[in-house]
């Protein structure tokens, strides 16, 4: 978090940057109170070909029991899960337990998560998970930057040839295998891999430019750190190997830092 917080000092220099404690303990939220994971358990998705107002409801006693779960999530941040939360209810959830006087554009909150955000798209009509939610608070998904840009092709034609082998022989795997994943190791940014603290960075870019250009936090230029990459490929080219912002990009920065507060 130091060297997110040192280059974001360095490259906005106008902001003063904070870095707050973990979120639930800057609110003051009581662990022990179940409402917060009622909360948080109620956005979660289970269908992701339907949009969050259509999710089926919950089995009896699924709820109660994802509620426990939720806890001990809260309890235990840095846990990864395999659910999958509405990120703009997130965003919601997070803004309501944001002090009153920083809900303002002033305040850029950028709250870091291990859970997996996603928004649901209607070109497609399914959900997709997002590394990155920006708006008040921003959220950086720090399982999005291992999900969300797509693996190399030749990963998915291989998991499916693998699936299909190994459903000869028993269940089918839903999940990417320690063998899938290591042979195409190195290709994409993968659960505890270093350069998650370097895309992180290429985010919170990407999220403060949202405010500085009110709402366009990309930039369309392949060697740009504002690109949208839709590939791990272009997630490492772009944040880890050559980590630069383009000349239109960064006039547009230092316009902003040299601007009157
Ligand atoms: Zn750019």
């Amino acid at each position: 978090m130091d060297k997110v917080c040192k280059q974001a000092s360095s490259a906005f220099s106008r902001c003063r940057v904070d870095i707050r404690p973990p979120f639930f303990d800057f609110v003051g939220i009581d662990r022990a109170d179940p409402s917060i994971a009622r909360r948080l358990a109620s956005i979660t998705i289970s269908e992701v070909k339907q949009p969050f107002e259509r999710q089926p409801p919950r089995k009896v006693g699924e709820l109660e029991q994802m509620v426990i779960n939720e806890q001990q999530f809260i309890a235990c941040p840095e846990l990864v899960t395999n659910l999958l939360y509405d990120g703009f209810m997130m965003q919601r959830v997070f803004y309501s337990m944001l002090p009153e006087d920083e809900r303002i554009t002033e305040h850029l909150h950028i709250i870091f998560t291990s859970k997996l955000a996603c928004t649901f798209s209607e070109d497609d009509w399914r959900y997709h998970a997002r590394a990155l939610v920006c708006g008040t608070p921003s959220i950086i998904s720090t399982s999005g930057i291992v999900e969300a840009p797509a693996k190399p092709r030749e990963f998915y034609l291989y998991r499916a040839q693998a699936h299909y082998l190994s459903s000869q022989r028993e269940a089918r795997r839903d999940r990417d295998t320690d063998e899938d994943k290591d042979k195409f190791a190195g290709q994409y940014i993968d659960y505890h891999d270093k350069r998650i603290t370097d895309a992180a960075i290429g985010y919170v870019y990407q999220a403060t430019m949202f405010f500085i250009t009110f709402g366009q936090p990309f930039c369309n230029l392949q060697n740009c750190r504002l690109y949208n990459s839709h590939w791990q490929s272009d997630l490492i080219r772009t944040q880890v190997l050559n980590p630069v912002i383009c000349k239109r990009h960064k006039k547009l920065i230092d316009d902003f830092n040299k601007s009157a507060i």
